[in-house]
């Protein structure tokens, strides 16, 4: 086999695909019921036995399970496989708070790396690929994640992480690099460095990256297309369901196939918690039905996104997800009004002068909230006459206005004044909250 592409569960029906959920889920239900103490009591407080759940349908009557349910099981209180069963720990990187643990079975090893391999296979890898994973390697799930389904698949395998940016560059060229594991931010940060350094494209073999691990938008998906000379996938998870690899997209680029026969989605509304319908936005709920480390009931992952499930023309049937477009817990209210720091992305990226680099910092000044936006421009914009820097100032602010329905106040900075990150982007100082 030159590429992990499993036909028989990719494509399965609907109908199928429905039929296979629902065997799995009763099958896992039962098996929480038995193994895992936290879930048989909290089966038993919402007075639901594992037989109850006779269709797909009944999942809403499941209760659901939150970060918080993880903390105050810290660290193994979760897990429904013995100790002995565990092969592997990672915990997440703690963006929101402390870590939570999630624990592996080899079984959950095996399927991770699967759907990885599939995943690298949707985004036109194969065998022949070189891989160059730098995502973080250690408790972060990238590292490993990717590195694994990159095996699994066959190809070349480049253990690099993250860092040390002048080697990864050279190590793009003298190996032939053909395809880039790392967060959206990594991946500019790294195209900024190629131009620094005088590297051509062409210097370079790449044809495609797979980007997550943090929000990312369509406007930045073209600048890493444009700089790199590749194909930008996005690519979602979270260590609590596996890591990365619940979700990819396929060569149509056109929303994020989740491996369903893994993982069941759902959509609610984070406030009321009631199921929405597809294409409706809301936080994303997650089970897993074939895990047996963590298997995690109608997990609130706080992502927000909408389910598309018109059929995708690549012949994969598994439903897909818009990108995220932030998590209900990095929602910034300012002055009252909802935004996200994405909807301030895409506005910014709207605009071709400007690098991709900005952070968002948020004050309150007599009582009344503040935004400022600093922006990287070109630096030759600075020589420039100044009726074209504020005409240009003028229009960000107008696109970010009108973006997040509350004014705000850019300010250029030159290039390389932003910090880079080389794991996940911080985009927001809240000084309200120091
Ligand atoms: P945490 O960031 O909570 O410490 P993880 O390292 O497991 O833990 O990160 C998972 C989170 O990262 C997801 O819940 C989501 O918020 C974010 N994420 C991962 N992939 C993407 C993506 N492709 N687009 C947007 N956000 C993503
Ligand atoms: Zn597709």
């Amino acid at each position: 086999m030159t590429n992990y592409y499993e036909r028989e569960f990719e494509t399965l029906p609907r109908e199928f695909l429905e039929k296979l959920q629902l065997e799995r889920l009763q099958t896992l239900l039962e098996y929480v019921y038995e193994k895992c103490d936290f879930y048989h009591k909290k089966l038993d407080e919402s007075s639901i036995k594992p037989a109850d759940i006779k269709s797909l349908s009944d999942l809403k009557k499941l209760p659901f399970t939150t970060k918080q349910d993880l903390r105050d099981n810290y660290p193994y209180g979760m897990f429904s496989a013995s100790m002995n069963d565990i092969v592997r720990v990672h915990a997440s990187s703690g963006t929101t708070g402390k870590l939570t643990v999630a624990g592996y079975t080899q079984n959950d090893i095996d399927i991770w790396s699967a759907v990885m391999a599939r995943s690298f296979t949707a985004g036109g890898c194969s065998h022949s690929s070189i891989i160059n994973v730098a995502y973080g390697y250690g408790l972060f799930t990238g590292g490993l994640g990717a590195h694994y389904g990159s095996e699994l698949l066959g190809a070349l395998t480049i253990p690099a992480s993250s860092g040390n940016t002048k080697r990864q560059l050279q190590m793009f060229k003298d190996f032939k690099v053909s395809t880039l594991c790392c967060t959206p931010s990594y991946a500019l940060y790294l195209a900024d460095e190629m131009e620094k350094e005088g590297y051509k494209i062409s210097d370079f073999s790449l044809k495609q990256g797979f980007f997550g691990a943090e929000p990312w938008s369509e406007e930045m998906r073209t600048q890493i297309q444009e700089r790199l000379g590749i194909k930008a996938y996005n690519i979602y998870g979270l260590s609590e369901i596996i890591g990365p690899g619940v979700s990819i997209e396929c060569e149509h680029q056109c929303g994020a196939h989740i491996w369903e026969d893994h993982f069941l989605p759902e959509i609610i509304d984070p406030e009321t918690l009631e199921p929405l319908k597809n294409g409706e936005q809301g936080e994303l709920v997650f089970t897993t039905i074939s895990k047996t480390g963590m298997p995690l009931i109608r997990y609130r992952t706080r992502d927000l996104c909408s389910l598309i499930e018109e059929p995708c023309e690549c012949g994969r049937t598994h439903i897909r997800m818009t990108r995220i477009i932030g998590r209900s817990d990095d929602m910034l209210i300012i002055g009252g009004v909802n935004v996200f720091p994405s909807q301030i992305e895409s506005a910014l990226f709207s605009v071709k002068e400007i690098e991709p680099h900005y952070m968002i910092i948020v004050d309150r000044v007599n009582n009344l909230d503040k935004i400022e936006i600093q922006v990287e421009i070109k630096d030759e914009l600075f020589s420039d006459e100044v009726k074209n820097l504020q005409n240009l100032k003028n229009l960000l602010e107008k696109n970010v206005s009108s973006a997040i329905s509350i004014s705000a106040k850019i300010h250029f900075v030159s290039r390389g004044t932003i910090e880079r990150s080389q794991g996940k982007a911080v985009r927001v100082i809240d000084k309200r909250r120091i």
